[in-house]
């Protein structure tokens, strides 16, 4: 997409994550891009912007045969009582965004009264200040991280995955996650050997691990636990089990 590879290097430059979701099944859309991507890469330039740490994600849909965007970050929120101004002021930010890129940038206000011409609309939701808790699934297996992707897409919790221990361990320390659900049988790094190493670093000694086990390796959970897993499931285990373990394992502060 074009947007994503004209604000790749800002994202770089902060050490965010810019990533995209386009289903297979969204069909070609008529609209004049000279427009549209504009005020994408007004929505996106300004969520960067505004995003310190973690990650911005344009996702399209379907919905009642319009084409939905959706750019979502993991900044610091806005209040319920901007939500009307956000995009009828012109920001300052927008004039930053438009020096950095070019002319590119446009304001929101402009942004809202392109998307209200092709037929749109345009709005905002917002965590003000309760950015969801972030979950790391380090597991090797694709089906298993799917699953898991699925079942959390319908909560509030940002999910981010590791596909093996060495990454998973380096992902943990970076990132920072509220929770590890950590798989035990990896490739490179062991799960347990990924436990004891997070474990022994300062950034995640307290970090909630899940140690997900196997059903027929039955010494499995105690070394787990010896390894410093706060808990464990037992594959194969229920959505509704793991969701649970992970409500009680993240509590609101
Ligand atoms: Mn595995």
């Amino acid at each position: 997409m074009r947007v994503l590879s004209g604000l790749r290097p800002l994202a770089t430059q902060k050490g965010l994550d810019l990533a995209s979701t386009v289903p297979d099944d969204v069909p070609l859309a008529c609209g004049d891009e000279g427009r549209i991507t504009p005020c994408l890469m007004n929505l996106v330039g300004n969520a960067l912007k505004f995003t310190q740490q973690g990650r911005v994600e344009v996702a399209v849909d379907l919905r009642n045969d319009l084409l939905h965007y959706r750019v979502v970050d993991t900044g610091p929120g806005i209040a319920q009582d901007r939500f009307e101004t956000v995009f009828t002021e012109f920001r300052q930010a927008d004039a930053t965004v438009a020096g950095q890129f070019g002319g590119t940038g446009l304001g929101l206000s402009i942004t809202k009264k392109f998307v209200e011409l092709h037929g749109g609309r345009i709005g905002v939701e917002s965590e003000l200040g309760m950015s969801a808790k972030t979950i790391l699934y380090v597991e090797d297996n694709e089906l298993n991280r799917k699953i898991v992707r699925d079942l959390l897409r319908r909560t509030s919790y940002r999910l981010i995955e590791a596909a093996d221990g060495e990454a998973g361990i380096a992902t943990a320390l970076e990132q920072r996650p509220d929770l590890i659900l950590m798989d035990l049988q990896l490739p490179k790094v062991s799960g347990l050997d990924a436990v004891r190493t997070l474990r022994s670093a300062a950034a995640t000694a307290d970090t909630p691990i899940i140690a997900i086990t196997s059903f027929a390796l039955s010494g499995d959970q105690q070394k787990a636990k010896d390894a410093g897993a706060s808990a464990y499931l037992a594959k194969p285990y229920s959505p509704f089990d793991l969701l649970s373990m992970i409500r009680s394992l993240t509590p609101e502060t």
